[in-house]
């Protein structure tokens, strides 16, 4: 017996694809959308469509940005010499956040995890490399203290050091396992600030 009309079914399905959302949430949000008005629904749909259709990667650092050159890249007073790496465009954010950070990101989309088959050349390494041939003062590995996290950290430390440039590690303020995009400010600040040479 089916319970719901195909239409409901089909969006509670999509739903509950998205990560964190089990059938249960799936279920109150489609009721939910489904007691919207109609131009909020639209407003919604048209919002995920066009996101999806229009943010891209920055030629440079990789983040998500609807333009060509992210605005942080683009930003003539941050430094260009230093470049923090993060595992994704939310840690990134979380840096940002603090208003203290003013050197440039790279962004990685990942980190290496030999348990789930993710290896160095499925995250954006291969990008960081190339920067690194310009000038470049520090490198400063942000990723997060999870086994993946250091595990990346020590290879890129292991990449960068033959170049001669500065490598660092973000204090371990950061809590092990902690996940930076959930950390407060000061925390992360503190964790900048006393990051030591690798
Ligand atoms: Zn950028």
């Amino acid at each position: 017996m089916e319970y719901y009309s195909k239409q409901i079914a089909k969006l509670i399905e999509s739903l509950s694809r998205l990560p964190g959302i089990g059938s249960k949430t799936a279920q109150r949000l489609a009721f939910h959308v489904l007691s919207m008005p109609k131009e909020e629904v639209e407003d919604l749909a048209f919002s995920l469509t066009d996101a999806r259709e229009h943010v891209r990667y920055c030629k440079e650092c990789l983040t998500l940005t609807d333009e060509e050159v992210c605005p942080i890249c683009s930003n003539p007073n941050r430094d260009h010499r230093q470049i923090m790496v993060v595992e994704n465009t939310r840690d990134l954010v979380a840096y940002e956040k603090t208003g203290r950070y003013n050197g440039v990101y790279h962004v990685l989309h990942g980190a290496i995890s030999p348990m789930l088959g993710i290896g160095p050349e499925d995250i954006r390494l291969k990008e960081l490399l190339v920067r690194l041939q310009q000038d470049v003062d520090e490198v400063i590995i942000a990723t997060n203290s999870s086994i993946e996290g250091e595990a990346t950290a020590m290879y890129i430390s292991r990449l960068v050091k033959p170049t001669g440039i500065r490598v660092t590690r973000i204090a371990s303020g950061v809590p092990v396992g902690g996940d930076i995009e959930y950390i407060d400010e000061v925390t992360l600040l503190r964790a900048l600030e006393g990051r030591t040479e690798l």
